[in-house]
């Protein structure tokens, strides 16, 4: 099982820049999805004239699915300065993955949870790590990308843009470095150093326990 919660307010408005559109994935059977909160806050954002379109539907970690879905909506997609993914991190890797020249954000953070997981496989990998990052990295999970799981840059072992670990992998912050290029976000990688925070993982584990 994983959980998915609303980042703070603040982070959220720090992340909305003109206008969204935005993309709810309903959950599925693995995925606690935090709807009231969500449907709130994209009501009020909507009120302020902040929103182009919405999209709520299931299972958009499937590829297939979300081309079809985004590309039903292209007009709303294309009037937004960006989109904003309220799901788990697949999720938002999926969107980001196909809508590669856009700003595309997470509104949420994925936690793991104990009991059983399922193995469907899926393009995109999410940790569940409890902080997500794909903000600061284009849409890229620095923590499944590189072998490491760093979250501040590349560590300087990459060989012709392979990683030093696994040489058979293209090196996850090569990668997230010419996404950030493409996005015109290089600034992103001048940012502080900054911790992964562990402990909302313990947090999170107790009020479900
Ligand atoms: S940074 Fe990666 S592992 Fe962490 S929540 Fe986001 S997608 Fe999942
Ligand atoms: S070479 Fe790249 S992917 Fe591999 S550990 Fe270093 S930064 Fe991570």
């Amino acid at each position: 099982m994983l959980i998915t919660q609303l980042k703070n307010r603040e982070a959220i408005d720090a992340l909305i820049s003109g206008t969204c559109f935005i993309v709810n994935c309903h959950g599925c059977g693995e995925v606690s999805f935090p709807a009231a909160e969500a449907q709130a806050l994209q009501a009020e954002l909507a009120s302020q004239g902040k929103v182009t379109g919405i999209l709520t539907t299931d299972y958009i970690c499937s590829p297939e699915n979300m081309k079809v879905n985004l590309e039903s909506r292209r007009s709303e997609i294309d009037e937004a300065d960006m989109v904003l993914v309220f799901s788990c991190g697949v999720g938002v890797q999926t969107v980001a993955g196909y809508l590669e020249d856009k700003k595309v954000c997470a509104g949420c953070d994925t936690y793991r949870l104990p009991g059983f997981q399922g193995v469907t496989p899926l393009e995109y990998d999410c940790e569940q790590c409890g902080e997500c990052f794909l903000n600061l990295t284009g849409g890229i999970c620095p923590i499944t990308a590189c072998s490491k799981s760093l979250v501040n840059g590349q560590c300087g072992g990459a060989k012709n843009g392979k990683c030093e670990v696994d040489p058979e992998m293209d090196c996850g912050w090569e990668r997230i470095y010419r996404r950030l290029e493409q996005l015109g976000r290089l600034d992103l990688l001048k940012r502080p150093v900054q911790l992964h925070n562990y402990a909302t993982d313990d947090e999170v584990y107790k009020q479900n326990n």
